[in-house]
């Protein structure tokens, strides 16, 4: 009897050892991050060496995310969290003044970077409060602007975690030979565009037309769900009849009543224009990036 609670006691204490040091049990770091594009980078730069977490998954709307009480948890409890920009998450600033005695390394993707201001355009959020987006966000769908956000990733994971430099430079590298493939090829499809204008439902594209020679002339605001005047849907009506524009796009995942309306009143057609906010379960099931 003695002899099966010694034993007992021994096999308390193993699975209590392994319970508080299961976080570390792969040796791995654990790195919670935002929303798609962020998630994707640190993936991308890190490897092996952790395990990164998505915090807004498919179908919710990183624009109107609020952190639950777990959520903030995690991201206490986390080695590392990345986060784009406090003008994307809007509840950040808050969220790193309760973390200052706290452990986790904080990794804001667009450090350093410079910010177009936002629109003029206030809304509405639930419960009455007024929401201003003081910059534009969406760095990353410009692929040039997206390699200075995995520059600035991997740096900072870098002066995290010296000892894991070489591997963090050399996944990084990888990635952003890709991004350059593909920065080359907007480049060169786009150069020679006759229409250099396009109408968007959601203001998600002003870095990759600044950077690719284009125009963005957007519907709503920089968050899609922000609803735009009678006015300004027939000055819409009116441009996209001058400029000859025979397409709108819309985002899949947003209402595209606003876009449907102005295409029948326009007469020309919808086609979808994905700003990378996040993907469906079946996008990431199928491993598209
Ligand atoms: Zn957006």
């Amino acid at each position: 009897m003695k002899k099966l609670g010694l034993l007992l006691a021994s096999l308390v204490t193993v699975f209590l050892v392994a319970c508080s040091n299961q976080k570390q049990a792969d040796g791995k770091l654990n790195i919670v991050t935002t929303f798609y594009p962020v998630y994707e980078f640190t993936k991308q730069v890190a490897g092996d060496t952790a395990n990164v977490e998505l915090l807004i998954g498919a179908g919710t709307e990183p624009h109107d995310y609020e952190p639950s009480p777990k959520a903030v948890a995690k991201i206490q409890d986390a080695d590392a969290f990345v986060y784009e920009n406090e003008n994307m998450e809007t509840w950040v600033p808050n969220l790193l003044k309760s973390m200052k005695d706290k452990k986790t390394k904080v990794i804001d993707a667009t450090k350093g970077m410079v910010l177009l201001p936002g629109l003029e355009e206030e809304h509405e959020h639930e419960g009455g409060e007024e929401h201003h987006h003081e910059y534009d966000p969406h760095l990353w769908l410009s692929p040039h602007r997206a390699m200075k956000m995995v520059e600035s990733i991997r740096d900072q994971l870098v002066a995290a975690y010296p000892d894991k430099k070489k591997t963090f430079e050399k996944n990084a590298q990888a990635y952003l030979k890709k991004l350059q493939a593909l920065d080359q090829a907007y480049q060169d499809g786009l150069k020679d565009a006759k229409q250099k204008n396009f109408v968007t439902q959601h203001a998600a594209f002003r870095y990759l037309a600044l950077d690719y020679g284009l125009n963005q002339v957007a519907i709503s605001g920089i968050s899609p769900d922000s609803e735009p005047s009678a006015a300004r849907l027939r000055e819409l009506t009116e441009y996209i009849k001058k400029n000859e524009i025979k397409v709108i796009y819309f985002e899949e995942n947003a209402s595209k009543s606003l876009a449907k309306t102005l295409s029948s009143e326009a007469g020309v057609e919808l086609a979808v224009l994905n700003p990378l906010e996040s993907l469906t379960d079946q996008e990431m099931k199928d491993g598209e990036d």
